[in-house]
């Protein structure tokens, strides 16, 4: 049947935040393609969610090149569903990829050489069958490459219009300064950062995104529920479909301790107060500084997509409930 998207998908009222200082809005929830979008995921459930997520007002689709698995399984995925049925909505899309993580064999398949990024996008845009991507990003900083090359290399993709923006992805509040005053050089100023950040996982709060409010970038936080801990996922157990049974390099069983799930159950306490699940919950709480634009989650089935989105329905906290937080994750993530 072709797919006709919900005529009410922008009418959910504040879905969308301005990313730092530019032209574009982001919507509070986005999508992002790491799993479930692989060859060996079921093709139907990932159509499911990828229409779903657009009918939600979902306009933002984070992918980069070594996403599977294989790697690149996941924008091949992606560029067969825009093929079939998005295509004709191109323009109400954002669509990303990365490069620096292993593609290929040999000198010029990872990190952040020139040669490197530049073909490793024009392999994404192929695997996608897009003219262009809207945000390219360097996945990490590449410690022997000068950042004057990667940047240099990001500002070419997009003065060729084979990108729209340039972003960077899990840089120091340091080498994001350094490389933000090239690319601004350069004329491609950083639209974007995307770090990793949840209630268990506070690191950037330090330093990197101060940085990044004085900087003016957005940041898209991945990773927002911890790949599922801060869920109920694993409320009764580590179920076979779950990440952390069904593919542990990334969630391993034993980073599933008793503590983490009775964490996890007391935070459902606060939630469940606050009229949400644990996810809503815990996506809300990423979004309460207004410097992070996004939160980027992946989902194995329409229905976690569905109330993920949920979250937008009450963004605010109160003092109390955020000193409740703070009471159970204690000194955790820090
Ligand atoms: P999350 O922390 O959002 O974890 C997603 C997992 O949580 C899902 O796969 C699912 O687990 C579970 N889940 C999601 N929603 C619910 C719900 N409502 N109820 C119960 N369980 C739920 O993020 P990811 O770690 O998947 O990362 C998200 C995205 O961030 C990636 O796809 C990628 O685009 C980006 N990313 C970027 C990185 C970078 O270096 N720039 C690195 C990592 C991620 P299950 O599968 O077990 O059902």
């Amino acid at each position: 049947m072709t797919y006709t998207p919900a005529p009410t998908r922008y009418d959910v009222p504040g879905f969308y935040r301005r990313c730092g200082r530019s032209g574009i809005r982001l919507p509070v929830i986005s999508l992002g393609l790491w799993h479930n979008f692989g060859a060996v995921d079921t093709p139907d459930t990932a159509r499911a969610i990828i229409r779903r997520a657009f009918d939600l007002g979902v306009t933002h689709f984070d992918l980069a090149n070594n996403y599977g698995p294989p790697e690149g399984a996941a924008e091949e995925t992606f560029g067969r569903i825009l093929l079939e049925e998005l295509r004709p909505w191109r323009d109400e899309l954002v669509i990303t990829t990365k490069a620096g993580y292993y593609m290929w064999p040999g000198p010029y398949g990872e990190w952040g050489s020139r040669k490197s990024l530049l073909a490793s996008l024009d392999q994404s845009l192929r695997r996608m069958r897009l003219e262009y991507v809207d945000i390219f990003y360097s996945h990490r900083p590449d410690p022997g490459t000068p950042l004057e090359e990667t940047m240099g290399a990001l500002a070419q993709a997009v003065r060729s219009g084979k990108a729209l923006y340039a972003g960077l992805s899990n840089y120091s509040a340091a080498d994001t300064l350094r490389a933000a005053k090239l690319l601004r050089e350069l004329g491609t100023p950083c639209l974007i950062h995307q770090p990793r950040y949840s209630m268990l996982d506070r690191q950037i709060e330090a330093e990197l995104l101060p940085a990044l409010e004085r900087e003016q970038i957005g940041a898209a936080v991945y990773s927002p529920l911890a790949k599922g801990l801060l869920t109920d996922r694993y409320f009764q157990g580590i179920p076979a479909d779950a990440r952390a049974g069904r593919d542990p390099r990334f969630l391993t069983p034993a980073q599933v301790t008793p503590d983490a799930v009775a964490r996890a159950k007391r935070l459902n306490e606060i939630a469940r107060a606050r009229g949400q699940t644990l996810a809503q919950m815990a996506l809300a709480w990423t979004l309460r500084n207004p410097v992070v634009t996004t939160a980027i989650i992946g989902a194995s089935k329409v229905s976690q997509l569905e109330d993920c989105v949920g979250a937008a329905g009450k963004l605010g906290f109160a003092a109390e409930e955020l000193a409740g937080i703070e009471g159970v994750l204690g000194a955790v993530g820090r």
